[in-house]
């Protein structure tokens, strides 16, 4: 046994369907050799199905037709892996029973509450089947609860991992599984109160969870499987004439990721920086291709990078009384900023109104408009877009400005921000 240890992560994309899961298991195959842990997605989009069940609950609608599809989807899924799928199928029923219980019950919970009850089962399901997978075909495989793993806050739906309490529960769990031969396999994106109540770490957390795993355990690399050849120079699905960059500093990673890149969650690069473990990014379509490997400070000059984050809010807020927005103004502000855990991606501020740009995630922008609209003039506009570029040029800021509206902006040395309508036809890509 090789004692590097690696992290896998492996995203809904790479689990999507039975052929799907059959390539994990072959590339996984080919570093049976060392000490691997496994973290695994909910499987293709089960994440915004059961958001949808969350929803209809929630509204009051019958949600089990939905949750039923659900049901089917990964029975159909754990028919096709194996020749008597009824062991499996049967831990799988069990898995939705709780969900079930809560749905026949009137709603009395606080919606973000429900929303991690509900939503946190794609990754039981997911996993479930690909650890039983992996056992039957040869690799020796323990599935691991992350919500013994990973202790968050109770802030539901962004809970915020206490570190002490997980480095020692990953440790104790972990450590054995992997001394003793085994892939220890578990969940991305959950984790659980000191009350043992379920919670999620936020929309694409699984990357982030693996650089937990990472760090508790001092891991050798971490590596997350994609469909895309590694780090590209802008979203494929937005951008034609995209280049893959070979490496790239933790420092770009974390700038591009904050901003909108999604091909990494952006809580992912800390826990690896802080304890210096390489982050590659490889593709699980060509497993032999280099990808991108996310390393310290590197020499490389960079060539134009964009993301676009989508679902923007633009909030002005002014004084009613045209008195300067002084610093107690910009205090009181920003504490309900924080309060609310709202990410501001853009701020400007003239005598007597300042501009914030933010991601418009939940009811999060109308919490904060009704915190602060006693004492301020607040309007805001939504569904809007946010364009950064890191080491821009003249010609990129120009084709990507072409006939759109300009709502606000920002230029500092290396980088260079504006937000926009969104305006889809006229994307770069046809
Ligand atoms: P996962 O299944 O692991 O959660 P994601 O769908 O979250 O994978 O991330 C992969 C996607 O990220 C790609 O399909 C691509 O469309 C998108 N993406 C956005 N920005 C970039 C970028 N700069 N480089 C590569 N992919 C990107
Ligand atoms: N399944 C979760 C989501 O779709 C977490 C993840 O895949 O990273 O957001
Ligand atoms: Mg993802």
């Amino acid at each position: 046994m090789n004692k590097n240890l690696k992290v896998f992560k492996f995203g809904g994309a790479s689990v999507k369907d039975a052929e799907s899961i059959k390539n994990v298991l072959d590339i996984t195959k080919t570093y049976k050799d060392h000490e691997l842990v496994v973290v695994v997605s909910a499987m293709a989009k089960t994440t915004n199905h059961l958001e949808k069940v969350v929803d209809l609950y929630a509204s009051g609608k019958d949600a089990f037709a939905e949750l039923e599809q659900i049901k089917q989807f990964h029975y159909g899924i754990a028919a096709a892996l194996f020749e008597d799928p009824k062991e499996l199928q049967t831990s799988l029923s069990d898995t939705f029973v709780e969900i079930e219980w809560l749905l026949e019950e009137p709603m009395e919970d606080s919606y973000d509450y429900v929303y991690d009850q509900i939503v946190s089962v794609g990754e039981l399901l997911s996993t479930q089947i690909v650890a039983a997978y992996f056992n039957a075909n040869g690799l020796s495989t323990k599935w691991v609860d992350a919500r013994d793993l990973v202790l968050t806050d109770n802030i539901y739906r962004e809970g915020w991992v206490q570190w002490e309490e997980t480095i020692k529960r990953t440790k104790g769990k972990l450590e054995p599984i992997l001394k003793a031969g085994s892939i220890a396999l578990t969940q991305g994106f959950i984790g659980s109160t000191s009350e043992n109540f379920t919670t999620t770490l936020g929309r694409e957390g699984s990357d982030y969870s693996a650089a937990i795993f990472s760090f508790c355990l001092d891991a050798k690399e971490m590596v997350i499987w994609k469909d895309v050849p590694g780090i590209l120079t802008g979203d494929p699905r937005y951008f034609d004439n995209v280049t893959k960059l070979d490496q790239i500093s933790y420092r770009e990673a974390i700038e591009m990721t904050y901003y909108g890149a999604k091909v990494i969650h952006q809580k992912t690069i800390k826990p690896l920086q802080n304890k210096n473990i390489p982050l590659l990014v490889r593709s699980f379509i060509d497993p032999a291709g280099s990808g991108t490997v996310i390393t310290a400070e590197t020499d490389e000059t960079y060539p134009p990078i964009v993301s676009v984050e989508r679902d923007q809010a633009l909030i002005r807020i002014s004084t009613k009384d045209f008195s300067f927005v002084a610093e107690h103004h910009m205090s009181f502000i920003f504490s309900q900023i924080a309060s609310l855990r709202l990410q501001v991606n853009l701020m400007q501020n003239t005598a007597i109104s300042f501009v914030v740009c933010v991601n418009d995630a939940n009811d999060k922008v109308d919490r904060f408009a009704n915190a602060i609209e006693e004492k301020f003039k607040v309007n805001f506009e939504r569904g809007l877009e946010l364009y950064t570029i890191r080491h821009y040029n003249d010609s990129i800021i120009k084709s990507l400005k072409d006939s759109k509206l300009i709502l606000a902006e920002e230029k500092m040395p290396k980088t260079t921000q504006f937000v926009t309508k969104a305006v889809p036809t006229m994307r770069l890509k046809s």
